[in-house]
């Protein structure tokens, strides 16, 4: 493997993001079979990792996707996911969105609020057409993580209320242009206990339940994702008392369970590599200095997040030492004390579990160009995303120069 990463860094250069598709494949196998004897469809969430060779890796297992905006669901469609498995969630949807949504024939639209039901039942209107919905119900109980990522609080911006779900749902049914055949909760990202899984399944189960009174026949009950992963000591979620937890919750029903997970699909098949520049001390503090940064991963920056940090191949006496970026704010750092040994110019390091929320985030602060993407599998490597130029970069400046200039 330490060789095979300098090879990877001859070959590529850095900063580059290396994922693990042999790892994604177990994942998804191992979480598919844990729901075995229910009808299930994992939906990846798009998200946290939109490359397209990532999406067309768990497509070609029979993934569906899970997409917040039209770029995500053509990239879903791009990368060959069949449109009855595509769900459109997120809590602002623009009408044009809405419309191409509709118009590629996708599974369902994820209902956030009251208003989006009706923009979403005009724009089907206007085409002539019932779109497929769900809605998502705000369960109110705490997920136990970070308050970022924490989304199934009364607080939080998503979701409704049960009692607003029921009245939508009622409307729904009674409304020629939409045809409400889902159910969906997602309380947050990075969950390390079940509890609030299952407490929320079994409140949006006995809504289901009372539907069915109504005669509001939801056949797709969406348990969102969240599936949390090891990035240092956490404890994570038994997949089987997970599966467990929810057959019981929807026990009498005849759903299909919706799963869309991001995090635990890719997060721990990923790695980010960066090289040393140098190492500075600023009155008694060390400082690694490396030539990835929070425009390339920035969960560190953002949630304080934390991410093993490795130095390949380089023993010695270890000390304490933030590793920082180039980008010119104190926030830019990829971890803080982390235990390294002297380091020089050159010397490769590797940011563990960075395959999630990691590329998708970056940006091109203090115009850097994004790194490039590498897939491994069956100890191959292939490039999957090729690293930015500055002629990239200015692509969209350059074309409107002369306008301007001009003016
Ligand atoms: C972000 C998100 C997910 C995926 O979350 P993970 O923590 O990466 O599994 C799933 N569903 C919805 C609606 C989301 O917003």
């Amino acid at each position: 493997m330490k060789d095979s990463i300098k090879e990877l860094v001859k070959k590529y250069d850095t900063p580059l993001y290396v994922y693990d598709f042999d790892l994604i494949e177990k994942r998804y196998n191992e979480l598919k079979s844990s729901f075995e004897g229910m009808k299930s469809l994992i939906s990846f969430a798009v998200k946290s990792n939109s490359n397209l060779s990532v999406i067309r890796h768990l497509g070609n297992m029979d993934a569906g996707a899970d997409c917040v905006s039209i770029g995500e669901i053509k990239r879903a469609l791009k990368a060959g996911i069949k449109p009855y498995r595509i769900i459109f969630s997120g809590v602002g949807k623009r009408d044009d969105e809405i419309k191409e949504a509709l118009l590629s024939n996708i599974f369902m639209i994820n209902l956030e609020s009251i208003a989006e039901m009706k923009r979403v039942e005009m724009i089907a209107k206007e085409l002539d057409i019932e779109a497929r919905i769900s809605i998502r119900v705000n369960p109110n109980v705490d997920p136990k993580t970070h308050p970022y990522i924490s989304t199934g609080l009364q607080e939080n911006k998503f979701g409704v209320s049960i009692d607003s779900a029921k009245w939508m749902y009622i409307y729904a049914k009674k409304s020629a242009h939409l045809n409400p055949i889902g159910i969906h909760f997602h309380i947050g990202s990075q969950l390390t206990q079940l509890s609030p899984i299952i407490e929320a399944s079994n409140i949006v189960a006995d809504l289901v339940r009372s539907l069915r009174a109504l005669d509001i026949d939801i056949r797709f009950f969406d348990v969102g994702g969240g599936l949390g992963v090891v990035y240092n000591d956490e404890s994570t979620i038994s997949l089987k008392e997970y599966a467990e937890g929810i057959k019981e919750a929807i026990k009498g029903l005849d759903v299909t369970v919706v799963c869309e997970p991001g995090r635990y699909l890719v997060a721990n098949a990923g790695i980010f590599i960066t090289k040393v520049l140098y190492e500075k001390v600023n009155e008694g503090k060390r400082f690694v200095v490396v030539d990835g940064a929070m425009n390339d991963l920035i969960r560190p920056s953002l949630y304080t997040a934390y991410h093993e940090i490795e130095a390949i191949g380089i023993d010695g006496e270890e000390s304490l030492a933030d590793v920082v970026g180039p980008i010119c704010e104190s926030g830019d750092f990829l971890g803080k004390d982390v235990s390294l040994p002297a380091l020089s110019h050159d010397d490769i390091i590797i940011i563990h579990t960075a395959g999630a929320y990691g590329f998708t985030m970056a940006s091109n602060y203090n115009t850097r160009n994004r790194s490039a993407e590498v897939a491994l599998s069956a100890g191959k490597d292939y490039l999957i995303r090729q690293r930015e130029s500055f002629d990239d970069v200015i692509r969209l400046e350059e074309s409107c120069d002369s306008s301007w200039q001009r003016r």
